[in-house]
């Protein structure tokens, strides 16, 4: 392989075609770009597709067009704003890291990687990416793609997670110093569109003869990877109560999975699943609960099933929910939501 020659392929075919994103810097383009629209968009990418995070991204820019204006909107708020992203920690992070620049920065992005990595919830990857195409600044920026598209590329053997550092060296030494927003971008767009984790589209790559997987004949085996666990089952009970004001909601404790989170009352979600006292104790309400069809839900380190409980009336120690904003629930409860309302033929 000719590293020179594959750069500058890698590179000719992106500035041909690059995705038209609203957070990118455009191809060739050495103009300013607002690390706030790259930090976003980055924390949203990282746990989700470019097609749902779009109108998130727009929505937090219209909403909150600075970082200082993020920073100074309420947890909650943002919270809600960001239901349907998933990972409210990152949420939190999100927060945590506006406030950082307004309150360490004046409300200014560093513009170094090292300086960005000591932002609250910004790792590595972040940093690199926010060096890279906001400021245009040599950086090695790997994510899931990049490792994926450089296991390919030199049918690197040792599995993921462990190939890790093999994969992250093998990018530095390709990266290039000249045009670090476009390389990082032009490694993006061949991650996400034509070397495609499960079936790559060899033939619209512009680098097949600089690839030993492509010359394996079975591209899409790489990465390797070990072998895993399965992930663990949990079972557990969640209540919609539809009363006059609405539908029964509790804030959840501010730590742990979906905290600080508008949810839905619900048991604990165990391995063994919950016994009669503990659904009893759990129940907003003494009520004719009826059984709806149950939620299936995957969350990273285990699976949930939740068998979904429905009532009308008013309930103990909730709040309301006003009818037409259950998109403002995590989609769990979002999910547990819509079930009842399918039971009862409300929607
Ligand atoms: Fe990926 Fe195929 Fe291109 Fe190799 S030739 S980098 S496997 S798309």
């Amino acid at each position: 392989m000719d590293p020179e020659r594959l750069r500058r392929r890698i590179l000719d075919w992106y500035r041909a075609g690059a995705r038209d994103l609203p957070w990118r810097r455009p191809p060739g383009s050495r103009a300013p770009v607002d690390p706030y629209r790259v930090w976003l968009s980055e924390v949203m990418l990282q746990q989700t597709t470019v097609v749902h995070a779009t109108p998130y991204f727009h929505a937090f820019l219209a909403r909150w067009p600075t970082v200082t204006a993020l920073a100074d909107a309420g947890d909650a708020e943002v919270m809600a704003a960001w239901a349907g992203l998933g990972y409210y920690a990152r949420a939190r992070n999100l927060l945590a890291c506006a406030r950082a620049v307004r309150d360490r920065h004046g409300g200014v992005f560093p513009d170094t990687e090292a300086a960005l990595l000591g932002l609250p919830g910004v790792g590595p990857y972040t940093a690199a990416a926010v060096a890279a195409i906001a400021f245009d600044r040599p950086a090695n920026v790997v994510d899931g793609n990049v490792e994926r598209v450089m296991s390919r590329l030199f049918a690197v053997e040792t599995p993921l997670p462990a190939a890790r550092p093999e994969l992250r060296a093998l990018a530095a030494g390709l990266a290039d110093p000249e045009a670090p927003a476009d390389w990082a971008q032009a490694l993006m767009d061949l991650g996400a569109t034509v070397c495609r984790p499960r079936s790559p589209a060899c033939s619209q790559c512009p680098a097949p003869g600089d690839c030993a997987a492509f010359a394996s004949g079975d591209p899409g085996t790489w990465p390797r990877k070990s072998p895993r666990a399965a992930r663990p089952a949990r079972r557990g009970v969640v209540f919609v109560l539809r009363g006059a004001r609405g539908i029964a909601v509790v804030r959840r404790p501010p730590r742990g999975l979906l905290g600080g989170m508008l949810g839905l009352p619900t048991t604990d979600w165990s391995e063994a699943g919950p016994g009669p006292e503990a659904i009893a104790g759990a129940a907003p309400a003494r009520r004719n609960w009826r059984d709806a069809v149950a939620v299936e839900h995957v969350f990273t380190h285990f699976s949930l099933t939740l068998k979904v409980l429905a009532a009308e009336g008013e309930g103990e120690g909730v709040e309301w929910l006003a009818d037409g904003a259950e998109g403002d629930l995590p989609s769990v409860f979002l999910k547990a939501v819509r079930r009842a309302q399918g039971m009862s033929g409300a929607g």
